[in-house]
């Protein structure tokens, strides 16, 4: 428990109405997307940099330690604050969209900007922001930026690190520092933003985001391709990224996945169908849309796809992507246990990975339906038990070890998305080295000696 001198001296930092200790406010900074909870001492909302600067600067003489925190849909916890302290909430004051440049393709925003709404305001005046996690709708571009999110547009392009150009964030020691600019080349000095993304909040709070824009491209078309096998589907995710062609989206459903959906939402989806691809191609010239389509629609048949179906209009677009969408929830047909990873491999490894993943369902009698963005080489891979049955959670945590093992076997990673904060950090010493770790540890330390920043998270001590 924080001595309440200090959230007085808080208090007196960002002005009273700006700091809360209730219970109701405790509770409700207390989740994310984790099924885990955990209370802080205080939430804090900073009003700008400075406040951030000095709020940072007193924790740290005082120890007291600080989690920040955007919308809270983490998937892995890093936003929660598990060893107590106060929490940073940036939704209040710091949510602005401070310039877009239309000269120089640039936006710069606070870090509780709500990423469809940048991406709205930058689309208002005929720009993108290509970055679409499937939570847009409310998370922030500083949540983002701290789990480099990716989503369904990265196959074409890229993930959030791809569009930082700078970042202006505060050490725990209260030093603001501005990494990076709003140039398209910057060799001058190490690349400090890149080592503050995808750091999980764990090396310095995040108070402003310079973001590359493209221009728009006019329109979008969708199509669909039926598999016998998985092994089919996911030879041809490679062989068409390869194939002189790069989709928007190259997204997966195995025959498990379809089914959950048909039970779920009854469409009549191919339920024998052993694999779905869905696809996206965009540009601004029709032409140029049917050309990429004719070259996927050719190596998808060339690899067993026996239906391709292109939509007409946004309507059977919608139609076409409605499995996709819907494939998450649909999952709880096969328990009420989900554990849901983001594993990611090499495009090329992904049949293997997948025939992989079966034998470990096989060998532990379980059921592992697959989805995802096969075109980014990343596969949500659930394991699905009954949460009740403590024989079973166990044998789901025993899967998931071996899930792990085989990703990192295929020169893959733990995360492609949703980070490691706490859920993921008991897995760290599979996928790096003790001198890898240590190297970790000496990053923290260098930016945050007194571990006070979202301490304990990302497997660090
Ligand atoms: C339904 C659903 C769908 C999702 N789909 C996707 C998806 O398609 N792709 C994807 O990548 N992720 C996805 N996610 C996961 C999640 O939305 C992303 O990780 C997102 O980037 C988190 O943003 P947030 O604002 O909620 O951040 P939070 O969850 O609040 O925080 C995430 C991390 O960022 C840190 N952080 C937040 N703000 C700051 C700051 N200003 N300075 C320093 N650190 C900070 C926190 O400490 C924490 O470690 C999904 C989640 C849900 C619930």
């Amino acid at each position: 428990m924080i001595d309440s001198k200090h959230l007085d001296t808080l208090a007196a930092i960002v002005g009273r109405e700006n700091l809360y200790s209730d219970k109701a406010h405790l509770i409700a900074y207390s989740y994310d997307a984790t099924r885990e909870r955990f209370e802080a001492d205080a939430v804090v909302f900073p009003r700008h940099e400075q406040d951030v600067s000095d709020i940072l600067r007193y924790c740290n003489t005082h120890l007291i330690n600080v989690v920040p925190r955007g919308a809270g849909s983490g998937f892995t916890g890093g936003a929660l604050p598990s060893r107590g302290g106060i929490v940073l909430g940036f939704e209040k004051h710091m949510n602005k969209i401070l310039e877009i440049d239309m000269q120089n393709m640039v936006a710069v925003v606070q870090p509780g900007v709500i990423n469809k709404d940048l991406q709205r305001a930058v689309e208002a005046v005929g720009l993108f922001y290509p970055p679409d996690p499937a939570s847009q709708e409310y998370s922030t571009i500083g949540g983002n930026v701290n789990e480099n999110a990716g989503g369904m547009r990265a196959a074409k392009y890229g993930i959030t690190k791809d569009y930082v150009m700078a970042i202006r964030a505060v050490r725990p020691n209260g030093d603001i520092i501005k990494a990076g600019k709003r140039t398209i080349k910057d060799v001058a000095g190490y690349n400090i933003a890149g080592i503050l993304i995808a750091s999980e909040g764990t090396l310095a709070v995040t108070t402003e985001v310079t973001l590359k824009l493209l221009s728009k491209p006019k329109m979008t078309k969708t199509a669909m391709g039926i598999f016998g096998s998985v092994k089919e589907a996911m030879e041809a995710v490679y062989k068409t990224m390869a194939g002189g062609v790069t989709p928007v989206a190259m997204e997966f459903l195995d025959n498990l996945t379809i089914r959950a959906v048909e039970q779920t939402f009854h469409k009549g989806l191919p339920v024998d169908a052993g694999a779905i691809l869905v696809t996206d191609v965009d540009g601004n010239l029709e032409e140029d849309l049917n050309l990429q389509l004719s070259i996927i629609e050719k190596i998808f048949r060339e690899n067993g796809c026996s239906e391709f179906k292109i939509a007409r209009d946004a309507k059977e677009a919608a139609d076409l992507w409605f499995a996709r969408r819907n494939a998450s929830p649909s999952l709880s047909v096969y328990g009420s246990k989900k554990l849901n990873e983001d594993v990611t491999v090499p495009r090329s490894a992904l049949p293997e990975l997948l025939e992989r993943f079966y034998a470990i369902a096989d060998k532990y009698q379980i059921k592992i339906p697959c989805f995802g963005h096969t075109g980014d080489g990343n596969v949500h891979t659930n394991v699905m038990v009954d949460g009740k049955d403590p024989e079973q959670v166990k044998i789901a945590y025993q899967a998931i070890e071996e899930v792990f093992q085989a990703t990192i076997d295929l020169g893959g990673t733990l995360s492609g998305e949703h980070g490691i904060g706490l859920a993921k950090a008991p897995y760290m010493h599979m996928a790096f080295t003790p001198e890898e770790m240590a190297l970790f540890q000496d990053i923290k330390r260098a930016f945050d000696p007194n571990n006070i920043l979202n301490p304990f998270k990302m497997g660090l001590v």
